[in-house]
């Protein structure tokens, strides 16, 4: 029973990828264990008996943690199954508080809160920047600056509106340095005074 091979096999919202060589099992009794690819997305590694036990491991932690948003969240008829509907589900929740912060949810139906969402997910741009922020959690310690931030295309101040189309992401930094500029005007600004930056939009799609 301990020395079998459970790779490939599906354990609630958790498949098993590989048993953990025995020279990196940093566990006191060096017990099989197993890096898990959760359906979220997350990696976890989780120990043999707990994968087959009587008390399984379902899921990274996701599960009790959609419970949570499903009780918290404050938008009327989401269900577990739209969450777990999701390959990255902390991109997923990254996505919820930016439209909450910036959009506001209390006004909005459901259709137009999913609408958002499935077209900000899929969304190039915010795909780049989101990996781009991710990338550089990694490696540096001014991070924040590339958090993806959204921003109206034509400001709020000057009439933009909230509709999808006026909306995208760009980095915390290029949002600020863009202030109540149009795109159009913050790019002939960027332009005209020759301004760089590896946080701005244009080199990170271009890195990509
Ligand atoms: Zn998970």
């Amino acid at each position: 029973m301990t020395g079998i091979d459970i790779t490939g096999q599906r354990f609630g919202r958790l498949v098993a990828v590989e048993l953990i060589p025995k020279e990196e099992r940093t566990w006191s009794n060096k017990e099989r264990a197993w890096r898990c690819k959760c359906d979220c997305g997350n990696e976890v590694i989780v120990r043999q008996r707990s994968l087959r036990g009587a008390r399984m491991t379902q899921s990274c932690g996701c599960v009790r943690k959609m419970e949570a948003f499903l009780a918290t969240n404050g938008v009327k008829g989401l269900d577990r199954e739209y969450l777990e509907g999701f390959d990255d589900f902390n991109k997923f929740l990254f996505l919820h508080k930016a439209i909450r912060a910036t959009i506001g949810i209390e006004l909005m139906s459901l259709e137009e809160y999913k609408d958002y969402i499935s077209y900000f997910y899929n969304d190039f741009q915010f795909n780049a920047v989101y990996n781009f922020w991710k990338k550089q959690e990694r490696t540096n310690t001014f991070y924040d600056w590339a958090k993806p931030s959204l921003d109206h295309i034509i400001p709020w101040s000057r009439g933009g509106k909230h509709n999808k189309e006026n909306l995208h992401f760009l980095t915390v930094f290029e949002n600020l340095a863009k202030r109540d500029m149009t795109m159009e005007e913050w790019t002939e600004f960027k332009r005209t005074t020759t301004t760089m930056s590896d946080y701005f939009i244009e080199q990170i799609m271009e890195v990509m």
